[in-house]
């Protein structure tokens, strides 16, 4: 099928066209994103290809639509990028890639964690320049922590694997409770609860009205001293501007790894290195020693992008031939 793909990098191309040998379908990359001003460049495009940044919002799925766009292939298990009113308006279907390797976001989680509880952030500059003074990089055993998981889904559930293999307890908040996570020993309590006896929040649920800036000034003075707090789920679950008061008053919040930021869009995926970045919230988080940000690569591995390239294309075909797999399908319009 004669697919648009947009947001696409050198990484992008190389999975889908190891994938697309056996989908054979026309994808067109763009490395521009999705929006209202780029919209047309799908036209003709019976199906669309889109990223996380990708805003698809009413008049962006108008132009499509009048385009001739009927599908919208995410490639990412989030969709809150997607107007799905709009999109049912206009009679699009709209699929994502439910699960791809959550292990790959899991792991990248604890990378974070190890990185500021041992300042390795610190440490790879200082050895670099010859400096293998140790001062200032006491760090904290994770063995014997409480780890709080907040959404226990298939992320969720990986951390908890990988967590209680180091030791830890845990704490996990969801109105589901997973029978795997349960296995481990997980005990579910309240949010309040698992922030207030949390050594290490992790947050893994998807991004709603409900779930918006659940990380506020409010909740963030139930967390416990000392604690540290992981985002690689979607930035606006933490309110920014909360934490980094939070951070200056070093009462509550004593470390910071984020992999998503409420205001990513005009920001990740770029190289931004030659230019003055405008985003002062954001640029106050990189002064902090410790804060470790990642640009939005919990899923950057081997593994994901061949299962994120093969579920896209397949959902794709699958559109094609009118036999949609439930569990891909975000909207049906076929
Ligand atoms: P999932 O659907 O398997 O799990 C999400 C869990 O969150 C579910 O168990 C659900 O019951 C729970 N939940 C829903 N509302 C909640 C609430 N208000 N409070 C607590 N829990 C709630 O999803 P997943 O595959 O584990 O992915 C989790 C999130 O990770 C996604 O929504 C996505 O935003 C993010 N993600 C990030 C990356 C990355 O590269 N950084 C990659 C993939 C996914």
């Amino acid at each position: 099928m004669k697919t648009a793909v947009f947001s696409t990098r050198e990484y992008d191309r190389k999975f889908l066209d190891e994938a697309n040998r056996k989908f054979k379908h026309e994808l067109t990359y763009h490395a521009e994103s999705l929006h209202r001003t780029t919209a047309t460049m799908a036209a003709g495009c019976p199906a669309v290809c889109a990223f996380v940044d990708d805003q698809l919002d009413g008049p962006t799925l108008a132009t499509l639509a009048a385009g001739g766009t009927r599908l919208i292939a995410l490639r990412s298990a989030g969709f809150n990028n997607v107007d799905l009113a709009s999109a049912e308006k206009l009679k699009m279907t709209v699929m994502r890639v439910p699960a791809y390797s959550p292990e790959a976001v899991a792991e990248h989680a604890v990378a974070l964690m190890l990185a500021l509880n041992r300042n390795t952030h610190h440490a790879y500059n200082r050895v670099r320049e010859g400096n293998f003074d140790l001062n200032g990089l006491v760090g904290f055993n994770i063995a014997g922590k409480t780890v709080g998981i907040v959404g226990t889904g298939k992320i969720g559930a990986a951390l908890a694997q990988i967590m209680k293999g180091f030791g830890c307890s845990l704490l996990g908040y969801d109105k589901y409770h997973s029978p795997a996570c349960l296995a481990l020993g997980i005990r579910y309590v309240e949010l309040a609860d698992l922030l207030k006896e949390s050594d290490i929040v992790s947050l893994h649920c998807p991004l709603l009205p409900d779930t918006k800036h659940l990380i506020n000034a409010k909740t963030i003075k139930l967390m416990k001293r000392g604690s540290m707090l992981i985002n690689t789920a979607r930035g606006a679950l933490i309110d920014t501007h909360a934490v980094i008061e939070a951070l200056k008053e070093r009462d509550h919040l004593s470390y910071l790894g984020i992999d998503v930021y409420e205001e990513e869009g005009p920001l990740f995926f770029a190289d931004l290195s030659s230019t003055i970045i405008q985003d002062d919230a954001f640029e106050r988080l990189t002064t902090f020693p410790n804060v470790v940000i990642t640009g939005h690569q919990g899923f950057l591995t081997r593994e994901a992008l061949t299962q994120i390239a093969e579920i896209t294309l397949s959902n794709i075909s699958d559109f094609e031939s009118g036999r949609q797999k439930s569990e891909n399908l975000v909207k049906s319009n076929n």
